[in-house]
């Protein structure tokens, strides 16, 4: 891709309106697009971070063998008559059709989950199995704010396991645990946390939340630094002492990225989803269900990770691995081996950026900085010169800088690939 084809969108300055220094950054660099009050286009810069998150959670469900199907986005009033949570879910959003069916845009899934999965389970040899999906939501919410934090339609990846016993259920949920701190931790997320929480709206006995510990959180949570229990205001109360250890709990700023629940019976009881079990008898499985906010997770990795140049994405997230900048001299040989290198590296199957721009050198590392391609190359005249090409890697603030040997430029791509493979 070439830096002028691109369909973003940079911003020079402040930006208006924006609440938390990730929003100013997502708006700034062109990611996102305010289309309404908690709605939002992703720019074809931010869909790429948003894919790239997606496919690690795919690849993270998988291996805990989740099977990947997709949701409708709408469902009719009466499914949710059927658990009885049309009148109870606060944030649903009603609508008629002009024939008079009622309908609501999902803000979770477990009503239209358990309706398939009724018209699939048969007999306890089937469990257990997951099935997940990566669908929008949409909650009818008071108030929008920080972007991408607080929306009203947002991307979710949501799942919901099935099980025969409470025992299954908490071997699963705990395997579930486990891929979720995975699909953080490659997502670059440092300070990744799962507390305790209060079941709420969902039902059912236990539940996690995991949240990124950052002051910029709208969620207050509790952490004991004595026994390593955590949980949310709701779990602890008012006394903030440890329900585990009794230690005075240390309360610090969340924002919550993901959430599991063990759900019970809840909903295929009242929805009558039943299996035959061993010994002949009809029953009901046990679920649990699982959410990662997709956009929120975007936005957490900007709060958590940028700096005064912009965001820092790792080689997994980055919208493109390679910046290849060229900075022009009186000949042009620059602007050509910088376009050189960027086919050689396309040829690879290397996402690369080119900004071959008549524009200046300041203006291109700006842009640069808030593309933030884990590895940027500069094709300069001066370095030239000397025979080599400037690397850049968007890590630590750019304080990891090296020039490639020669400007050789099969050594120069071998190079490359040689440290995005590291990098990832
Ligand atoms: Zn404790």
């Amino acid at each position: 891709m070439k830096i002028e084809n691109l369909c973003v969108k940079r911003l020079i300055g402040d930006v208006a309106g924006a609440t938390t220094r990730g929003h100013k950054i997502a708006i700034k660099g062109g990611y996102i697009h305010q289309t309404f009050q908690g709605g939002y286009t992703f720019s074809p810069l931010g869909w790429r971070v948003i894919q790239n998150i997606e496919n690690i959670i795919r690849d993270e469900m998988n291996k805990i063998d989740g099977q990947e199907i997709l949701m409708p986005v709408v469902s009719t009033a009466d499914l949710w008559r059927e658990s009885g949570r049309y009148d109870k879910v606060d944030v649903l959003a009603k609508f008629k059709s002009r024939a008079g069916v009622e309908y609501v845009l999902n803000p979770t899934h477990e009503e239209v989950v358990v309706d398939f999965v009724k018209s699939v389970l048969e007999t306890y040899r089937q469990m257990p199995f997951m099935v997940y999906q990566i669908q929008t939501k949409f909650r009818d919410e008071l108030r929008a704010r920080a972007g991408l934090i607080r929306t009203r339609e947002f991307i979710m990846k949501d799942a919901y396991s099935f099980h025969e016993t409470v025992e299954d259920l908490q071997k699963y949920y705990d395997r579930c645990l486990n891929a979720y701190h995975n699909v953080f931790r490659r997502c670059g997320l440092k300070n990744v946390v799962h507390v305790l929480s209060a079941t709420g709206d969902m039902g059912g006995s236990v539940a996690h939340e995991f949240q990124l510990v950052n002051e910029m959180g709208e969620d207050t949570i509790y952490l004991c630094d004595k026994c390593g229990f955590n949980a949310n205001k709701e779990v602890v109360g008012d006394n903030e002492k440890c329900p585990h250890c009794s230690a005075k709990m240390r309360s610090v700023r969340g924002i919550e990225i993901g959430n599991i629940f063990q759900l019970g019976t809840k909903y295929s009881e009242s929805m009558n989803l039943t299996y035959t079990a061993p010994d002949g008898s009809t029953k009901n499985p046990i679920m649990g269900c699982y959410g990662i906010g997709v956009g929120r997770t975007m936005a957490a990795i900007i709060e958590e990770s940028a700096d005064e140049y912009g965001p820092v994405w790792n080689m997994e997230t980055a919208p493109f691995a390679v910046e290849v900048i060229g900075l022009a001299d009186k000949e042009g040989k620059t602007i050509e081996l910088a376009e050189q290198i960027y086919n050689d590296l396309r040829t690879n199957g290397i996402e690369v950026l080119l900004d071959n721009r008549d524009a200046r050198a300041g203006e291109k590392f700006a842009d640069a900085d808030l593309i933030a391609a884990p590895i940027r190359l500069i094709v300069s005249a001066k370095n030239l010169a000397d025979n080599k090409i400037e690397v850049k890697y968007r890590v630590n603030n750019y304080d990891t800088t090296s020039l490639a040997s020669s400007f050789n430029v099969d050594s120069v791509i071998a190079d490359v690939i040689k440290t995005i493979d590291a990098l990832k």
